[in-house]
């Protein structure tokens, strides 16, 4: 009898998690991984790499790298459509693939939620390319100011304030007085202006530890504006509400980073999706499809307690891959699997390369002793997706800056 088939769409942390878990496993399947790049990249560090703070290289490497190709099949190529009915996945390149068991883990994609402009005015912030592609227009504008004499060059609008906008606001505030020196531009000049629609910043944290986070951004000249919701991006201008009256703010760096959907390819096969993420059953498989497992950011897992989703994360991406593992390991084997379960372990956002502020098992930490937190979870992330030698070359070991 020939193997089963099991297709591993997105080599993120949820895709090449289920895969490195399966491998260990050493389940009796034919295994296939299927992804756009032949590397993977760490997007809990993106930010770095936007602000110009680490090159790419040091968030990536290459799939293959940490595959055992006796056991895995690695497919660079893009996946435009799963056709669910018929057991197949259309590839960009390759035609179609068929499958016995499924695994879509294709990760998250800018959310613009429809408001005008964004996509031409403004960049995201959500791969390596649109990473690189940030940290270009943020150097191009500075430089450009020793020419133009206009203000608009030295400002920058970030747009939502989310962990993914408070750790790039900490990464370029610490970069931005090195870049004055070389670009000679004047660093008193700069302007970082952060617009967020909740009245509230860093909503998740006690008030007193969201303070202390906000207050060093705000000394490091981060200017907050709040319960003011973006309406519009207009070329080099944000239009954002407040008090009912619309505002313009002028500035020719506009990052945007208001959240984050699922991936496409998930409306698009026809998925029951919200946002391009699926809630999933109590096993990570969709309902219907018993085949079909989705996990990481294109997954709702609903939180009993709260009734709402858990936030989609790197953690639960990478604890739904090692569930998915075992639990194909368990199907092939007629056995049966408990449901997922997600332990969530706290939550610790960077600002900059020394200070940190979160939550760790039910404690609260911050300052440097929360930045070394944070590398030890960046540290133990890099050993779990590309194992020992990659974390030796790429880890975050410059506890001492
Ligand atoms: P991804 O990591 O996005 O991986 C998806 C993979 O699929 C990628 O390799 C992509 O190239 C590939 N792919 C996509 N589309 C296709 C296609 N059509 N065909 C083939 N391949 C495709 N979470 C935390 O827990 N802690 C943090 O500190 C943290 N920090 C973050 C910082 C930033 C700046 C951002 C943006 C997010 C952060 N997150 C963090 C959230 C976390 O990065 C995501 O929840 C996590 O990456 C989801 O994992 P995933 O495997 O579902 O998707
Ligand atoms: P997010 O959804 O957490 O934050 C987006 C922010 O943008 C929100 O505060 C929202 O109110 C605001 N916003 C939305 N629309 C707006 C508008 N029109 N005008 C102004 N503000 C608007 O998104 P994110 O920060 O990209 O994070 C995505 C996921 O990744 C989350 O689950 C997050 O927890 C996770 N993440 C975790 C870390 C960490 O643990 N250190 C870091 C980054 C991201």
């Amino acid at each position: 009898m020939s193997q089963p088939k099991i297709v591993v769409l997105g080599a993120g942390y949820a895709g090449l998690k289920t895969v490195k878990q399966l491998q260990k496993k050493n389940v009796n399947a034919e295994i296939i991984l299927v992804n756009k790049n032949d590397y993977h990249y760490e997007s809990t560090q993106l930010h770095e790499v936007a602000a110009g703070t680490e090159p790419a290289g040091k968030i990536t490497f290459k799939v293959e790298d940490v595959l055992d190709k006796n056991k895995v099949t690695f497919i660079e190529d893009t996946v435009t459509l799963v056709k669910k009915d018929e057991k197949k996945v259309v590839l960009a390149k390759k035609g179609e693939i068929s499958y016995d068991y499924l695994v879509i883990a294709l990760g998250f994609e800018s959310e613009t939620f429809g408001i005008p402009g964004v996509n031409e005015f403004s960049k995201p912030l959500v791969d390596i390319k649109t990473a690189e592609s940030c940290r270009a227009y943020l150097d191009n504008n500075l430089a450009n100011y020793a020419k133009s004499k206009d203000e608009a060059d030295l400002s920058i609008a970030v747009c939502g304030a989310g962990f993914t906008s408070i750790e790039y606001l900490g990464e370029i505030t610490n970069r931005i007085p090195k870049l004055a020196e070389k670009l000679n531009f004047p660093k008193d000049k700069i302007k970082i202006t952060c617009i967020e629609a909740m009245p509230t910043l860093l909503p998740m944290f006690s008030e007193k530890l969201g303070t202390y986070g906000i207050d060093i951004l705000k000394k490091r000249g981060v200017n907050f504006i709040v319960g003011t919701p973006i309406k519009e991006i207009k070329e080099n201008t944000v239009v954002y509400e407040q008090d009912g009256e619309l505002k313009e703010l002028t500035a020719n760096t506009v990052i945007w980073t208001t959240g984050v959907r699922g991936s496409a390819v998930v409306g698009k096969s026809g998925f029951d999706e919200r946002r391009g993420r699926v809630v999933v059953q109590d096993d990570l498989t969709v309902a219907d499809y018993p085949e079909i497992f989705m996990i990481g950011d294109v997954s709702a897992v609903m939180d009993k307690e709260s009734n709402r989703p858990f936030p989609t994360t790197a953690q639960i991406a990478l604890q739904q891959g090692i569930y998915v593992g075992n639990a194909l390991a368990a199907k092939l084997s007629n056995q049966s699997i408990d449901a997922f379960t997600y332990k969530p372990l706290g939550t610790v956002a960077s600002i900059g390369n020394n200070v940190g502020l979160g939550n760790v098992m039910g404690k609260e930490v911050k300052g440097y002793i929360g930045s070394i937190m944070k590398k030890n979870i960046i540290n133990k992330s890099l050993v779990t997706t590309g194992g020992t030698k990659t974390l030796l070359k790429k880890g975050r070991f410059d506890y001492y800056h």
